[in-house]
């Protein structure tokens, strides 16, 4: 059962998502080299809750901090510790907030510069997919519709695209139906309804598809230890368009 949102619930899920977008920003200028990932969660709490929001990850089940901060090979779901940001690293800033009841939920990767290049082109061929899977989603067409745009893009280059985890709906749950894979095939899977509001969130790895996650029970981890990509936006689908949930408060993007 997908919830169907109202606009006066997704002008509230903008809210929260707006306060997502500009923790999001504050953080990419925050990510510089010796910048620990523990002083870059302690600073987005600080800024979430000044803002009235709280960090929808903390304490969920039983998750630790406030972001999911996953650097180089880790893909998904990273604790923050004392570990510095070095030139050269990507770092995958994903971040919940709950505001008045309703949840926003974005990711960006960053890049410690300067970027070898052919992990740069990694991070920007997942922010492609982002974009391509946000404009297959639209009223009338299908879930798979999605998932197939974002895989085309990745494709391209023969990148591993991570198919254990996935995007989803979202709402006053941080994980509500429908799931989102980041692959599909075109004209599958339930027709797009006004009112769904998805989290698309692409992982991809610079080597193959396969991940694990470590033994602390969150971090997941490419197998071949390759850098990997991940980025995500909340969105808002409707007879209107398409419009793009968690963007920063002047309407950019983090
Ligand atoms: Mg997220
Ligand atoms: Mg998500």
């Amino acid at each position: 059962m997908v919830n169907r949102k109202s606009e006066p619930q997704i002008q509230k899920m903008r809210l929260a998502g707006a306060v997502v977008g500009d923790t999001l920003k504050m953080l990419r200028g925050l990510a510089q080299e010796g910048v620990t990932l523990r002083e870059l969660d302690k600073a987005a709490e600080a800024f979430i809750r000044a803002r009235g929001g709280k960090p929808t990850f903390k304490g969920y089940h039983g998750f630790p901090a406030s972001l999911c901060l996953s650097l180089n090979h880790e893909v998904v779901h990273g604790i923050p510790n004392g570990r510095k940001l070095k030139k050269g690293d990507i770092l995958s800033i994903d971040c919940g907030v709950t505001l008045d009841d309703w949840v926003g939920d974005a990711a960006i990767t960053v890049m410690i510069e300067p970027v070898a290049q052919d992990v740069r082109q990694l991070v920007e061929t997942t922010y492609a997919s982002l974009d391509a899977g946000i404009e297959a989603a639209k009223v009338g067409a299908r879930l798979g519709d999605i998932g197939a745009a974002i895989e085309k893009v990745i494709n391209r280059r023969g990148y591993g695209i991570v198919r254990e985890y996935c995007g989803h709906g979202v709402g006053k749950a941080l994980h509500e139906d429908p799931q989102v894979p980041n692959y599909g095939t075109a004209g599958a899977g339930p027709r797009i309804q006004p009112g769904w509001c998805l989290a698309i969130e692409p992982m991809v790895n610079l080597g193959g598809d396969a991940v694990h996650t470590l033994s602390d029970g969150w971090t997941v981890i490419t197998n071949d230890a390759k850098p990997s990509a991940h980025v995500e936006h909340s969105i808002a689908i409707t007879e209107a368009g398409v419009q793009i949930l968690t963007l920063c408060s002047d309407g950019t993007r983090p």
